[in-house]
């Protein structure tokens, strides 16, 4: 860029930090059934993104038709594939990155946690924090990821406000604000008080009917709620304001406080209020770091990461589609990007933006949007594509998997096929894949087991290689790590029949059992043994 006039380089950069700047990218965390598809569902209509509740299941409906693995998904009434829909609203762009529910996939899902900027807590008002919710926080905080809480179901009996506060409070470790103040419960629910902008927000058919008032002591107040629910309002909130910590921005941004949100995404209640706390709270794209420096949004150079690679829906077509999240600079068709792993050239032709109605090529992109590369399968998760600067992204994590299996093959013909065909599938993220170091057939590692229904089902299906899976003498595995080469190298000699090397070559120990695996732990103390590797 050296060659260009300041003043034009300038101009450039001021373009990019202003579209960086009106992005939202954010994902919902939420246990199944809380209410995950309703909220984006209604989410999507209110920024105009669809005309019809409803079309977000449909649309899947009618997509996972279209080939068996998918059936599997339709069969048990999950989501495997995440995608990613965008719109508009109040001249932001939001970027919503959907993730698969069943706890199964819960891999993709800790992938597309790399690639917001916010998350958006759905909780049952019956239930408050349940185990999945729990596991996907961690994740958030994993990585400092501010987090908006919306407590849900507020049209039916639940909890008291108070008491799912204190559990956030207390099971999350997290300082609470509320944002809102519930009025009436379960039938009774009338609506929200709004605390970080005075109003009621009264619940009426089909939405929320906005009052500003100039606070608790407004006097119109008196003549919107009966005497009674003032009564208990103006205590309830008063102490609530009294006794909650006010709104920290930094906090927030550090993920240490969460603002609370009520409504009932069923009832298209607390949606927009939401939204509006999403416009208002949550960051547009943050600097983020690479192994060589930090990279700035507004910068002029496009940067980005594949958080997540997707078969093409029509198995008829061998493409795979890579999802690149957008960290620096403008994206714009046509474009030949590096791929920092491999120094190759990948062109963009065709980027894919995902609206909730249908793929559209896009003509540009900017930070925190993420498009999709139809690509032959160069691009792999974790991949780091650039305009020609060596440098990664960190961050798209692989977790150790709960299970091994080995694949057993009927057919020794189709060996070499099932060999490319499970690299394929690995570097999709399907699954793990483990080469022991001592030659014998590949491992495979998945979190949960409906995972090797879908591996099994893909791999009849679109490679016509029909194989069951069989345990393996090992139960678990760990990535391993060492300052000390000498330590490293006697460990390898040692245990060689019980390492192998990963999908990118780094080395894991793999253990018969949990015992064992804590024996070898406290024998060689100078190995670090990590159930989270970053790709990169
Ligand atoms: P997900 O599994 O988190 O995606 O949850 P869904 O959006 O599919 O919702 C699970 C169930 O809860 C469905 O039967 C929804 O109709 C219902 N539901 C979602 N939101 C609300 C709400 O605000 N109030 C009530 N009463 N039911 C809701």
């Amino acid at each position: 860029m050296d060659h260009l006039p300041t003043d034009a380089v300038q101009w450039d950069n001021h373009d990019v930090a202003t579209e960086a700047a009106r992005r939202r990218s954010f994902a919902i965390i939420a246990h199944p059934d809380a209410g995950k598809t309703t909220l984006t569902e209604k989410l999507l209509l209110k920024g105009g993104a669809i005309q019809l509740a409803g079309q977000v299941r449909a649309k899947g409906n009618r997509r996972r038709t279209r080939s068996d693995w998918m059936k599997i998904e339709q069969d048990r009434g999950i989501s495997v594939a995440t995608s990613v829909m965008t719109f508009e609203r109040d001249g932001l762009v939001f970027n919503l990155l959907d993730t698969p529910g069943h706890e199964d996939f819960s891999e993709d899902t800790y992938r597309t946690l790399s690639a917001v900027d916010a998350a958006v807590m759905v909780l049952d008002a019956a239930k408050g924090i349940e185990s999945q919710t729990r596991k996907l926080f961690e994740v958030c905080r994993l990585r400092d990821i501010p987090i908006i809480t919306f407590i849900n179901k507020m049209d039916r009996d639940g909890r008291e406000p108070l008491d799912l506060i204190d559990e956030i409070e207390k099971t999350l470790a997290l300082d609470v604000t509320p944002a809102a103040w519930p009025i009436g419960e379960g039938r009774d629910f009338l609506g929200v008080y709004d605390l970080l902008d005075p109003a009621l927000r009264m619940l009426v058919d089909g939405g929320d009917n906005h009052i500003r008032l100039s606070g608790l002591d407004d006097p119109a107040l008196d003549g919107l709620l009966s005497p009674g629910g003032v009564a208990t309002l103006r205590e309830q909130a008063g102490l609530v304001e009294a006794g909650c910590p006010a709104f920290d921005s930094d906090q927030f941004l550090q993920g240490t406080m969460t603002p609370v949100f009520f409504g009932s995404a069923l009832r298209d209640f607390g949606v927009g209020h939401l939204l509006d706390g999403l416009a208002r709270l949550a960051p547009p794209p943050r600097p983020r770091p690479a192994d060589t420096r930090m990279v700035v949004p507004g910068e002029a150079n496009l940067t980005g990461f594949v958080f997540k690679v997707q078969a093409n829906m029509d198995p008829n077509h061998r493409d795979r589609v890579a999802f690149l999240r957008i960290c620096s600079g403008r994206l714009e068709k046509g474009m030949r990007l590096t791929q920092v792993r491999t120094g190759k050239h990948v062109p963009v032709n065709a980027p894919l933006f995902f609206f909730a109605k249908e793929r559209q090529v896009a003509e540009e992109a900017w930070p925190g949007d993420v498009v999709g590369i139809a690509n032959h399968g160069t691009l792999r998760i974790g991949d780091t594509l650039t305009e020609g600067e060596a440098l990664n992204f960190r961050g798209v994590p692989s977790f150790a998997p709960e299970h091994l299996r080995r694949a057993r093959l009927d057919d020794p013909m189709l060996a070499k096929k099932l060999k490319k065909a499970l690299e394929q599938l690995a570097d999709e993220g399907v699954v793990q894949l483990f080469k022991p170091l001592d030659g014998s057939a590949p491992v495979v590692g998945v979190f949960g087991l409906l995972q090797l229904d879908v591996l099994t089902s893909r791999l009849k299906v679109e490679y016509g290689i029909p194989l069951g899976f069989e345990v393996t003498q090992w139960d678990q595995l760990r990535w391993i790590a060492s300052d000390d080469r000498d330590a490293m190298a006697r460990f390898t000699r040692a245990h060689i029949n019980d390492l192998a090397e990963d999908h990118d070559g780094e080395i894991v120990a793999l253990f018969a059992s949990n015992w064992r695996r804590q024996r070898m732990e406290e024998e060689w103390k100078a190995i670090r043994f990590h159930t989270v590797r970053e790709q990169h």
